[in-house]
């Protein structure tokens, strides 16, 4: 019954930054020949590129099917004419930008939310996102998980910034980040995008993914759209649910 089968990246088709798995990437090729695939992430496009299109690059007939959303769906790559093109794009504008920063920034120190160690710089503009991590994206894992567990610290954050970026979403993502987007641009506008571009109906589609909550980036298409959702704890449970997709 589904055409279009939309995975979030870290925890549920890969380890967070690691490289799709053999078992994982044989079963997502054969689910590209039978579906269409979306994969939405609040990295940028480079590290879709380290960690699942290196292993299937060459094959065209493969990727025509597959839709890559980066910074929480704020772009959206196809594969036209053998690379990677942007279909949609939206930028903020510069004054956007450093509003955003200092609100930011004036927050993190007011509220004395600085962590004593850090790795890289914290604030970091991705065009169409600004996205702020506590520590730093590449931090290692074991520094990023106990850094905020209980996500009081960035929902402190949250809150004190929410009335300064009331044309902004705010939202919440794994272990230790921030994600601000323009108010209307989050996952669920471009589940719509995507609706319109493939002509896939919204009872067609479902969302896989490894967690969600109302403050986090992944919850927009199930507030706003009511997409069916199916959850995973492990990566195992995805490659279950791939086989049963697929047979
Ligand atoms: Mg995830």
């Amino acid at each position: 019954m589904f055409k279009m089968i939309v995975f979030d990246m870290d925890w549920t088709l890969t380890l967070s930054r690691g490289d799709m798995q053999p078992t994982m990437i044989s079963l997502f090729k054969e689910l590209l020949t039978k579906y269409k695939v979306w994969v939405i992430s609040w990295w940028d496009f480079c590290q879709f590129e380290t960690q699942i299109l290196k292993f299937i690059w060459n094959n065209e007939d493969l990727l025509k099917n597959l839709y890559i959303c980066p910074t929480c769906s704020t772009k959206m790559y196809i594969f036209k004419d053998k690379s990677w093109q942007k279909l949609y794009w939206i930028d903020f504008t510069n004054d956007e930008k450093l509003h955003i920063i200092s609100v930011l920034e004036n927050a993190i120190n007011k509220l004395w939310l600085k962590p004593e160690k850090t790795y890289w710089e914290l604030i970091e503009d991705r065009w169409t996102q600004i996205s702020y991590a506590a520590i730093w994206q590449q931090a290692p894992h074991e520094v990023k998980s106990i850094y905020d567990p209980d996500f009081k610290k960035r929902l402190k954050i949250r809150d004190y910034i929410k009335d300064d970026l009331k044309w902004f979403e705010v939202l919440v993502a794994w272990r230790s980040t921030i994600d601000i987007t323009r108010e209307w641009v989050d996952k669920a506008y471009w589940v719509q995008k995507l609706m319109d571009v493939t002509w896939i109906n919204k009872n067609e589609i479902i969302f896989v993914w490894d967690a969600v909550f109302p403050w986090w980036n992944d919850y927009p298409p199930l507030d706003k759209l009511w997409i069916t959702t199916k959850k995973v704890f492990e990566l195992n449970d995805t490659e279950e649910f791939i086989r049963e997709l697929i047979k």
